[in-house]
């Protein structure tokens, strides 16, 4: 905890010692305002400004620091200054000392408690995001939750300052009043209880709550005008029809099934979808491949003499489809029967919000599951069809290795791919138009990556702009034809000749040609499905997931939404699951490889999070240098002084596997000291995920301490 922290706490809790020592309380009760009633009078009209001053400034302090009394300061002040310019003290009175007391909480709190309780605290922000000023009005005019409480709460959520004012304004007005009100007649007053009857409960509370019922009511009309034009079916055939059988379809079938609903899981093409078929199961075999050609390459460094990969591209090819092969059976129709899921192999269409047609068979259903994947977008350059291209769709079918190669992109895929087919002997030139490659992480680990390719041979063309195809000397197809890419940079322009041009520029979502445009699906700017935070799309019987939804494409990101939109889709009547996107990792599986979770610094600095960063070299680890891999680096980000994990970024060998250590750690809320303080094996590549932590430690030494514990050994040794 900060200085400034601890200072304020330490004055908060003065206040409250001495309002106890003091017994101040005696002050405030309606015994003694009562009592006091002719003095106050008598003050006011001596003195009204100086009074009325003294007054907010009191009531402020009071609320502010959650000392209890605010309900008979309120009824003083009808007593004192009539209900006018008593309900207007009040009310500004209490909503400064609100928002302060909201600040307090904010400001010493909410940090220590985000990090302990990340993801429920996520939850509570989206919600107070999307109708916080709802909530807070509904908690305010209801007298039933202890306004100290309120204020406490809200602080640690993300609402702003002014909304909170403004509400708590408001929602305080109707309390403020009666009790103001009840003031006016003090001597009638025989007890707190007494002035709200439970009538006026009542009506406060079901005014409280109306706005909110409010918002509730048109979202359900809402959702309700959008059905409203479809027919209904009187009974379903299914309670799920999951679209795609990728990662995100294929997991939520099984959920569906395992817990015994009845489900179709339709597919056009082939069970697996893009991961096992065109995208992560291929790539990694053919890095795989690529790895032990690279190796062979640096026998030198482990002790052999020069060894030259000898080997037939179309064999490394075979064997990636071997893999696929042997991986085929985990997604097969049969498995999947199997396990209760009934699988159509055809396209799907969505005739309406309950009816899906394949096969020429109308299937009705509850609800429906889209989770069409998404294809490689191939950006529009002048005559990229006078060539024919590849993308990570065809790649996979070529037996032949292209002498000079273009890899056109600069993301995962891109690098993935421009690295795994140099080691296999193309001459791979990387586009891509950003100032560096893998922008998605921090400049000196896209460095990093960037000096990888660049010592394998890859010529890494940032800034570069793809412009057009040139076919010259000769037609397509003829003997003699010479391929060129004409790239800009900085209004130079540049040719580069290749043989084959891969796109990987990224990867368009699959919503056309399958129903969404007849039923007006929403779609985002991105081009994605929209959908809520339970994945439901404006058909709120409809969920997307994967690539179709986004916003991140990987495969454990599609079976991660699966689980929320399968359980919703079943559950969702009773209770529904947002989508927790609170600790997402991935790996780019380059050589060496960049793992990450959490946030990165240039996040940090965008998003004005303080932070530190704390970084361990993997060139001093020992497994690192007795494997020839010593090299890379893991970059961690903690708040200033504290332990605790706001992301992390690993470049090594086996990074993405590395990482898992700190995903558990976030995922569960555990600091660096946890890792710290838990042994690793010797000598062992994870150790760096220990010695990053030590490095944080090593910073953060209690100095005093250890002088201290130095002049204990001095005197000893005396
Ligand atoms: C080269 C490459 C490497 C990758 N490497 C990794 C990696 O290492 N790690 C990682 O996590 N991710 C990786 N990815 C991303 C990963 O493949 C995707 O994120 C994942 O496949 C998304 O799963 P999905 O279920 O959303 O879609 P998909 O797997 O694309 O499945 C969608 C399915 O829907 C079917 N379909 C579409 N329309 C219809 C219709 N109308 N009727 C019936 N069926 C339909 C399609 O045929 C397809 O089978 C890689 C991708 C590529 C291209």
């Amino acid at each position: 905890m900060t200085k400034s922290r601890i200072a304020l706490l330490a004055l908060i809790a003065a206040l409250v010692a001495g309002f106890f020592i003091l017994d101040l309380g005696q002050y405030l009760t309606l015994d003694y305002i009562k009592s006091q009633q002719a003095q106050l009078d008598g003050l006011v009209a001596a003195q009204p400004l100086v009074i009325a001053a003294a007054y907010f400034l009191i009531y402020v302090l009071v609320t502010a620091v959650s000392l209890p009394g605010a309900a008979i300061m309120t009824l003083a002040a009808g007593a004192m200054f009539g209900l006018w310019w008593g309900l207007l003290l009040v009310s500004f009175a209490s909503t400064i000392g609100a928002t302060l007391a909201m600040l307090v909480a904010r400001f010493v709190l909410r940090d220590q408690v985000s990090r302990r309780f990340e993801r429920q605290i996520n939850g509570i922000n989206k919600g107070v995001e999307r109708e916080g000023a709802f909530y807070l009005f509904t908690l305010r005019l209801v007298p039933l939750f202890p306004f100290f409480a309120i204020n406490l709460i809200m602080g640690l959520t993300k609402i702003s300052v002014p909304v909170y004012f403004v509400v708590s304004q408001v929602g305080m007005l109707a309390g403020t009043l009666v009790f103001v009100n009840a003031g006016t007649q003090l001597a009638q007053v025989e007890s707190l209880a007494g002035i709200i009857s439970p009538e006026l409960l009542l009506s406060f509370a079901l005014l409280g709550v109306f706005p909110l019922l409010g918002k509730k009511l048109v979202d359900i009309v809402r959702a309700r005008r959008v059905l409203a034009r479809w027919d209904k079916p009187k009974t379903f055939d299914r309670d799920v029809i999951v679209i795609g059988a990728g990662s995100g379809g294929l997991v939520a079938a099984l959920i569906v099934a395992t817990v015994k609903g009845k489900v179709t899981l339709i597919e056009k093409h082939k069970m697996g979808g893009d991961c096992l078929n065109t995208g992560c199961v291929p790539s990694k075999a053919l890095i795989r491949s690529a790895k032990l050609a690279a190796d062979m390459d640096r026998g030198p460094a482990l002790g052999f003499r020069k060894m030259k990969p000898d080997f037939d591209f179309a064999d490394v090819m075979d064997r990636v489809q071997r893999i696929i092969k042997t991986i085929e059976p985990h997604d097969s129709v049969e498995r999947f029967e199997g396990l209760g899921v009934n699988v159509a192999i055809g396209e799907a269409k969505i005739l309406s919000p309950w009816s899906v047609e394949v096969n020429g068979q109308v299937l009705t259903t509850r609800s429906i599951i889209i989770a069409t994947g998404a294809a490689p977008f191939v950006p529009p350059i002048k005559n990229i069809e006078a060539v024919d291209y590849l993308t990570s769709d065809n790649l996979w079918d070529i037996r032949e290795m292209p002498g000079r190669m273009i890899v056109l992109g600069g993301g995962p895929i891109g690098t993935e791919l421009a690295q795994a087919l140099n080691r296999l002997g193309s001459q791979v030139t990387q586009v891509e138009m950003a100032p560096r490659i893998m922008s998605r992480e921090d400049p000196e680990i896209s460095l990093m990556v960037t000096a990888s390719l660049e010592a394998e041979g890859v010529k890494v063309l940032v800034n570069h702009t793809a412009r057009e195809v040139l076919v010259e000397k000769g037609e397509k197809g003829e003997k003699d034809e010479k391929f060129l890419l004409v790239a800009t940079s900085d209004g130079q322009e540049k040719r580069v000749a290749f043989d084959q041009l891969l796109v990987a520029v990224g990867r368009k979502a699959n919503v056309t040609g399958f129903g969404l445009e007849e039923l007006g699906v929403g779609i985002t700017q991105q081009g994605t499905i929209e959908v809520d935070d339970y994945l439901r799309t404006n058909y709120l019987n409809i969920y997307g997931v994967g690539d179709v939804a986004g916003p991140y494409q990987f495969t454990h990101t599609a079976s991660h939404m699966a689980w929320f939109a399968a359980v919703n889709a079943l559950f969702g009547t009773f209770w529904k699951f947002a989508v927790d996107y609170s600790v997402i990792p991935w790996c780019t599986f380059t050589s060496p490889e960049v793992a990450r979770v959490g946030i990165s610094e240039t996040e940090a600095q965008a998003q004005n999070i303080a932070y530190e960063v704390t970084t361990f070299d993997v060139a001093e680890l020992d497994r690192a240098l007795a494997d020839e891999e010593a090299h890379g680096v893991v970059k961690v980000i903690t708040p200033p002084g504290k332990d605790t994990i706001l992301g992390v970024t690993i470049v090594a060998d086996h990074a993405g596997d590395l990482i898992s250590e700190y995903v558990l750690a976030m995922k569960y809320g555990l600091g660096l000291k946890k890792i710290m303080g838990t042994i690793h094996i010797y000598p062992t590549l994870a150790e760096m995920n220990k010695f990053a932590a030590s490095e944080w430690r090593k910073k953060h030494k209690p100095e005093w301490a250890l002088e201290l514990v130095g002049r204990y050994h001095a005197w000893r040794r005396s």
